[in-house]
């Protein structure tokens, strides 16, 4: 990129995407402040374990130099797949690692720290909240923080996820329910605690579905067994319920209740976990999801296009940040930049979406009368 100066580079939100382009970034020698509204790396659990593919997620890496840390970080093992009949807990399905390992599971939180780590030191300004975003006339940009300071950039990247601030500068579009709640669990020290669960699970992920209802327990690291119990339902299947999501008893007897028909090997997932439940309803963009393109703006990740939680997203959002930080320093201007990236971000994220949609369907049937 021809400039005389080094460009303002604000990326808004330090998950893997922001953090993947701020990487890629440095690696060539440009300068980028990623903006954070969360007070410290460990500010919250980062969540469960991601499978990492060849084309997005790793490729990804490779831009950042960071591939060999990740796989001494990562487990191949965790690709084994296994699908049971929610009547009898029986194996239906079975998938081991792939040869090559082509998807290894990492802890997003071991992901995080590895990306964050290889930062310039004050690279990330934690508890930054962005609160707007405002082209300007002179195709900058300006930043609004929730505390009232205002800074200008040559190019804000929205990596801000699903409720993003930045979106809105360039598109209307809103996230809606998909008509699923993941209500997630966990177990600790699963191997001497939960033998008999650790067992069922393998060394990766376990899949059991019904009608409008699924459990799936996936392995992490540390021995530890994460599970979301899968449902079809209204948002409010809670207070339609009757149920306080503060009260944990008053959950597990629900669940309980819901699965009575389920193999109690199953059950166990719903009635001995270590943890409380967490209610996550699902969101996604309307698909496809496009913008005119604005200059001094543009979005990566969730924030572009948020879809089922199926296996994409993350990797994904590692892949939207690489190829744009690879634009930023190889193309001759931002707005060319820019431009160049979001031709390939955009159709590439149409495509996702719709294969993910369908992987949501598959995951958690329709109830049909
Ligand atoms: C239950 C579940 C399981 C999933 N499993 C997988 C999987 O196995 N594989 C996979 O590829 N994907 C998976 N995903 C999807 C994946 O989590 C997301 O697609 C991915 O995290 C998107 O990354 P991102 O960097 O775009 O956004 P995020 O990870 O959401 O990061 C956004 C960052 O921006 C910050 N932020 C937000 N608002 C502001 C603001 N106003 N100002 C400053 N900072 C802000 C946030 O604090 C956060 O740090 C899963 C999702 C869920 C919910």
């Amino acid at each position: 990129m021809n400039s005389a100066r080094d460009p303002r580079i604000a990326i808004v939100g330090a998950g893997l995407g922001g953090l993947a382009c701020a990487r890629v970034l440095q690696r060539h020698g440009r300068s980028a402040t990623v903006f954070e509204r969360e007070a410290s790396a460990d500010a919250r659990p980062q969540g469960g374990t991601l499978d990492l593919h060849a084309d997005t997620g790793q490729t990804a890496l490779r831009a950042a130099g960071l591939l060999d840390p990740f796989h001494a970080l990562a487990r191949p093992e965790g690709e084994e797949w296994r699908v049971l009949d929610f009547t009898d807990a029986a194996l239906l399905a079975h998938q081991g690692p792939s040869a090559g390992g082509g998807r290894p599971e990492i802890d997003r939180g071991q992901l995080r720290e590895l990306l964050l780590d290889s930062l310039t030191e004050g690279t990330v300004r934690w508890d930054r909240a962005v609160s707007r975003v405002t082209p300007l006339a002179d195709g900058t940009c300006r930043l609004l923080f929730a505390d009232g300071a205002a800074e200008d950039f040559d190019l804000v990247v929205g990596a801000d996820g699903a409720w993003s601030r930045v979106r809105p500068a360039l598109s209307h579009a809103a996230p809606r329910y998909t008509g699923v709640t993941f209500v997630e669990t966990g177990f600790d020290h699963c191997d001497t605690r939960h033998p008999d669960l650790a067992r069922l699970v393998g060394n990766g992920s376990m899949l059991a579905k019904g009608a409008g209802r699924s459990l799936v327990a996936q392995r992490n690291s540390n021995g530890h067994i994460r599970a979301y119990i899968a449902l079809r339902t209204p948002q409010d299947w809670h207070m339609a319920a009757g149920i306080d999501l503060g009260d944990q008893r008053a959950v597990r007897a629900h669940l309980l209740r819901m699965f009575d028909d389920w193999d109690e090997s199953l059950r166990y997932i719903l009635r001995d976990s270590d943890s409380g439940f967490i209610n996550r309803p699902l969101f996604v963009l309307p698909a496809p999801h496009t913008w005119q393109h604005v200059a001094g703006v543009t979005l990566l990740g969730d924030a572009a296009h948020l879809m089922p939680p199926v296996g994409l997203g993350a990797n994904l959002a590692m892949l939207d940040g690489s190829d744009l930080a690879h634009a930023l320093v190889t193309e001759p201007s931002i707005d060319d930049a820019v431009r160049a990236y979001e031709s390939i971000m955009l159709p590439r994220s149409i495509e996702a979406a719709t294969s993910s949609a369908q992987g949501l369907d598959h995951l958690v049937p329709a109830v049909t009368s």
